[in-house]
């Protein structure tokens, strides 16, 4: 967690907000799986099948999102309008 002034800057962990997001990108053709929730074995899937259909395709990028959030830090007058 990094602080700065009176606002903190932390992982979004609100109820369904995901951990993460996952996709994997073919690095010959860019073609790209789906994109799914908290789980990164289906792109692991995508891209082993990728491949054997396509076997010189074998260099992927997996991108992850995360989700961020500034919240109110000690303080902050915004912590007592929210709480
Ligand atoms: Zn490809």
């Amino acid at each position: 967690m990094h602080a700065y002034a009176e606002w903190r800057l932390g992982a979004d962990n609100r109820e369904g907000v995901p951990v993460a997001i996952f996709q994997i990108m073919c690095m010959t053709c860019h073609d790209m799986s789906a994109a799914a929730d908290n789980d990164g074995s289906p792109q692991q899937t995508w891209a082993l099948d990728h491949t054997g259909s396509n076997p010189h395709h074998r260099g992927f990028k997996l991108m992850t999102e995360t989700y961020w959030r500034v919240e109110p830090g000690r303080g902050n007058p915004y912590q007592e309008v929210e709480s």
